[in-house]
């Protein structure tokens, strides 16, 4: 059995087709996936599908690409991780990809945002999403900062999901007890590095993800993607660790359980 530790189905190209996408989770093995949480406009819904499916479950958080939407409070997030069924922070992270006539400097609304969701993990003790992209040596810096480790309190912890990023940057997120997610992206034929790099992720580290309505692997990538479709992420890294998928299979998901607890206490 399979978890998705990623995916969206909140977004109109899933949830309009959404007994269909259950059918097909359920067909392929898979037998949990957490709906990820963008904007707080969103989050509603996203509980809401977590409330209505057993297998179903929700994060709150707003994504760092999220811009024209409102801005999360501390308060917000601790109201949404007290509700039934969340049980993660996030997405939350730096994206510095579409900087357009922007600076680095000018994102700081991005690293505040961070911030506050770092202190509404460590208050609520539950993981973080990590989404970083051409930011992370200011993830890892901001993470170091403000997640309390070594303090002797309570440390941030969480997952870097749809990793990308070099081995060292690996490194670094397992140096902090973090977990490493894999997309379809591993299966692209352009990622030999990122094959690389998650040879290196030991195998009670790796979740696997789909992103889904995103990045479908190969065979179908440039389809819609559903979390039916996260079995082809764990052959990836069955061959990458040479393996069998049912390995990959029972890591990740036992992984996913042990971070994302409150699951198993539900
Ligand atoms: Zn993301
Ligand atoms: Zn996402």
């Amino acid at each position: 059995m399979f978890t998705d530790s990623h995916c969206h189905l909140s977004f109109p190209e899933l949830q309009s087709q959404l007994p269909a996408v259950l059918d097909a989770m359920a067909q392929a093995r898979v037998e949990r996936a957490l709906c990820i949480c963008t904007t707080l406009e969103e989050f509603d819904t996203v509980h809401g599908l977590a409330m209505a499916h057993p297998q179903l479950w929700a994060s709150v958080g707003v994504h760092p690409d999220n811009e024209d939407v409102r801005e999360p409070s501390l308060d917000d997030l601790l109201a949404g991780a007290a509700r039934p069924r969340v049980v993660g922070i996030g997405e939350t992270g730096l994206d510095y990809y579409r900087l357009g006539e922007r600076s680095v400097a000018d994102m700081e609304w991005q690293r505040e945002r961070f911030r506050v969701h770092i202190r509404a993990a460590r208050q609520t003790d539950l993981p973080l999403i990590i989404h970083t992209r051409s930011a992370s040596d200011d993830t890892l810096a901001i993470l170091r900062e403000e997640g309390g480790f070594g303090t002797g309190g309570r440390a941030a912890r969480g997952v870097f999901h749809c990793f990308t990023e070099t081995a060292a940057v690996a490194r670094a997120a397992l140096d902090l007890g973090f977990c490493i997610s894999f997309s379809g992206i591993l299966t692209f034929r352009n990622a030999a590095d990122l094959r690389d790099t998650a040879r290196l992720v030991p195998l009670d580290r790796l979740l696997i993800e789909t992103d889904s309505p995103y990045l479908a692997p190969v065979p179908h990538r440039g389809k819609v993607n559903t979390p039916a479709l996260v079995p082809y992420v764990a052959q990836q890294l069955a061959e990458l660790h040479g393996v069998d998928v049912e390995t990959v299979a029972r890591h990740s998901s036992e992984n996913f359980l042990r971070l994302f607890d409150r699951v198993a206490r539900s």
